[in-house]
């Protein structure tokens, strides 16, 4: 099919393989974008009632960056975050995700994008009630046809990853938001994605819950993965490498915090102050 040999489909193929050094290797090459908005407008509705929720958007991103979207309410964070996710298609303008046209996919290769490729991450934790964590995460895999051996290891691996350990039995309305969160976390990746995006996912948290949240996502960026967060909080995107700001359905500022290449910026030395958004 259409994704045979894309670095981003071998990479959701072997587990581990951008666990090695992310400046190594040609997916790293600073001229080599992930992904390519060419014109993007997402339009809801018609006529009268037309919301121009995206206008005329031109942005790229590279693998191993790590951005945050901010913005006020409305701005189109959210359209704009479904439409790299593959979640919805623009209504003008091109999308090419790793070279290739999104716009060309069937839904059978979108779906396979969004379960291999992509993995979600919401405000509200979207976990799935009476249903213990360790099933909750082990479902992505079961779309994917593993065995289920491998489906149990791999999923007691990300809980681990997300310091849950002990906590896979339980089910969702008997931990905190932090907890919760960390689970729909372990849930996104554990098919070793390399694109992660979450939408506000601090949004619902406590301080200390937040420090988790994007302490995981600092070691997830480290090891060579992809993020794309959107966030309400200046001393939340202060932990990307880029911030976008977006208005009115534009992008209107982008600022880089940090190199692609290297770790994002360490927690301690971040400083918002530079950040500050209006916020409706
Ligand atoms: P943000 O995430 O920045 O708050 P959104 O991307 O959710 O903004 O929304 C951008 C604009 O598009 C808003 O005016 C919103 O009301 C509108 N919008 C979003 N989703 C839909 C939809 N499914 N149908 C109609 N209008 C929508
Ligand atoms: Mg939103």
């Amino acid at each position: 099919m259409a994704l045979g040999g894309s670095p981003v489909a071998d990479r959701a193929l072997e587990p581990g393989a951008d666990e090695s050094d992310p400046s190594a290797g040609p997916d790293s090459s600073p001229e080599r974008p992930l992904m390519v908005l060419t014109g993007v407008s997402k339009i809801y509705g018609a006529g009268e009632i037309a919301v121009h929720a995206l206008r005329e958007v031109d942005f790229k991103l590279e693998l191993g960056d790590y951005l945050a979207i901010i913005g006020s309410s409305g701005s189109g964070k959210s359209t704009l975050m479904n439409i790299i996710g593959c979640l919805d298609q623009p209504t003008h303008g091109s999308y090419w995700l790793d070279g290739i046209d999104v716009g060309s996919l069937d839904d059978y290769e979108l779906s396979y994008i969004r379960n291999r490729q992509i993995g979600l991450i919401f405000q509200s934790f979207n976990l799935i009630p009476r249903t213990t964590v360790a099933r909750n995460v082990e479902l992505p895999l079961i779309y994917a046809r593993l065995p289920k051996a491998e489906r149990r290891e791999r999923a007691r691996a990300a809980i681990e990853a997300v310091g849950l350990g002990n906590r896979g039995s339980h089910v969702p309305s008997e931990l905190s938001g932090g907890q919760q969160q960390r689970a729909a976390i372990a849930r996104a990746i554990v098919t070793e994605p390399a694109i992660i995006l979450a939408d506000e996912p601090t949004g619902n948290l406590d301080t200390a819950s937040t420090r988790d949240v994007l302490e995981i996502f600092f070691r997830l960026n480290a090891a060579g993965r992809t993020i794309v967060m959107i966030t309400h909080e200046p001393d939340v995107a202060a932990h990307a490498k880029r911030v976008i700001q977006v208005a009115d359905g534009q992008i209107v500022a982008d600022m880089r915090q940090a190199p692609v290449a290297g770790p994002p910026p360490a927690p301690e030395s971040v400083s918002p102050d530079h950040l500050q958004v209006a916020h409706t």
